[in-house]
């Protein structure tokens, strides 16, 4: 248990009926009875008190107690649910501070006093930020789901299987071949390549999880000034990218986050794509082809009035782009597409009319949802993951190879640590810092 005892609002700061604000560590009761609160509630059950300070009254708060272990935290945590007002919770945090009895809790410190209590490991700790975090009903299913321990168990999994072949390598050093069962070595070789095949199948949906955390990455491209912010305006319903009749005004990339169909989706304006007049320019349409190739999904926008499509535009399209012609509402007569793109033939709209923005969401939507649908199962999340896996296969793909047993051995020792990083098992100092760095207060 860590010394000294923190104290963090727990919910959303600005007005509300109700703030919670959370003590956890040795002093939680203590601090609780400097308040007024007596008697101190029976465990886990909701009392209502007079909060005191200085003998006069701050607040009634309901007051829950959660003694160790059995809290969130594994220490004594408790709880004041007070009403939701700034000037409550100034008055309120006055007198917490003013018993000397706890500080301020730091960013995730509650979180973090879970992981080193043994309550959570670090795949748990992510999904809870995420959790939080979660915009999406994609996003939250995929947080719980990590919170829940999907991701924790797989790897587990995967290293107590490791543990056991590492004993089988090991016995290789210790006893002669004619001490050993006959076959061992081929049987212990065809468990680690078991084992690394399905590490390298959970690696393959690594950017799955990733899109659907993260957002799932669509580019919007074409040459300057056929409407592209315009597009991402309207689809955003916001002023998030400036709209402008000079050619050019985009110079880097504009991102927008939206919500198709329960997924999260960044949407990013690129600078248009031509041979670029100077060099700020030069590099958005180097950003902007950049960009092009590590997105999931290209929007290529060409403008409906002008026949010619720049061949440096033309180059970007691909048979998985989807590709519109906007300012239709400039032609006199029915769009026309041109002759066939690489298989995807564009269809009409106008940003200026709305006319086939619905067609687009929904052209859109399909595409995220048929990319990230069937994504149920354990899929790694973050880079750090996909960094640990990486290593472990890797790593394991050496050991049918090594010259001596105990080369193999080292092999599969590599491949353990990996694994445990990433669940937190192991040496994790500096994992520790940035898995917690992105919590915010109270968590
Ligand atoms: P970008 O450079 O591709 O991002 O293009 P913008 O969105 O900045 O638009 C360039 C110009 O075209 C602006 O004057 C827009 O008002 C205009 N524009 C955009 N979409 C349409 C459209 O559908 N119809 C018409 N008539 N004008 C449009």
């Amino acid at each position: 248990m860590s010394g000294d005892t923190i104290y963090a609002l727990s919910s959303g700061a600005g007005q509300a009926g109700v703030a919670v604000v959370r003590l956890s560590g040795p002093d939680a009761d203590a601090l609780l009875a400097d308040l007024g609160v007596d008697p101190l509630p029976v465990p886990r059950r909701a009392d209502l008190h007079r909060i005191v300070a200085d003998g006069k009254l701050i607040d009634r708060a309901i007051v829950l107690r959660f003694p160790a272990p059995g809290s969130f935290t594994g220490e004594d945590v408790a709880e004041l649910h007070v009403h939701g007002g700034p000037a409550v919770l100034d008055a309120l945090f006055s007198a917490i501070g003013g018993t000397g009895r706890a500080r301020l809790a730091e960013p995730g410190e509650f979180t973090r006093r879970a992981f080193e209590n043994g309550k959570l490991d670090l795949t748990a700790a992510e999904g809870l930020a995420d959790l939080v975090a979660a915009q999406t009903d994609a996003q939250r299913r995929l947080a719980l789901r990590q919170y829940d321990g999907t991701l924790a168990d797989l790897y587990e999994g995967w290293r107590a299987r490791l543990v056991e072949l590492m004993g089988c390598v090991e016995a290789e050093i210790d006893f002669s071949d004619e001490e050993l069962p006959d076959g061992l070595r081929d049987e212990t070789n065809a468990n680690i390549a078991a084992l690394r095949g399905e590490i390298t199948e959970h690696l393959r949906s690594a950017a799955r999880g990733e899109r659907i955390r993260t957002g799932f990455p669509i580019v919007i491209l074409g040459a300057p000034n056929v409407g592209k912010s315009s597009i991402i305006n309207n689809l955003s319903n916001s002023d998030v990218a400036i709209v402008s009749e000079t050619a050019g005004t985009t110079r880097d990339v504009i991102e927008v986050q939206l919500n198709l169909g329960g997924f999260a989706v960044t949407l990013s304006d690129t600078a248009g794509i031509r041979a670029a007049a100077d060099g700020i320019e030069a590099e958005g349409v180097r950003r902007a082809e950049q960009r092009a190739s590590d997105a999931a999904l290209r929007l290529v926008v060409l403008d409906a009035s002008e026949p010619e499509i720049p061949e440096r535009v033309r180059g970007l399209i691909t048979g998985d782009c989807i590709v519109v012609a906007n300012k239709t509402d400039l032609l006199n007569a029915a769009y026309v597409p041109p002759v066939e793109l690489e298989g995807c033939s564009p269809f009409p709209i106008s940003a200026a009319t709305g006319e086939g923005l619905d067609t687009l969401l929904a052209r859109l939507s399909d595409a995220v949802r048929n990319s990230l649908a069937d994504s149920e199962g354990a899929l790694p999340t973050r880079r750090r993951h996909r960094d640990s896996l990486t290593d472990a296969r890797d790593a394991l793909g050496h050991v049918a190879d090594a010259a001596f047993p105990e080369l193999a051995a080292e092999d599969v020792r590599v491949a353990l640590r990996a694994l445990g990083r990433i669940t937190g098992r192991v040496d994790i100092d500096e994992v520790l810092d940035t898995v917690f760095r992105d919590f915010c207060i109270g968590k």
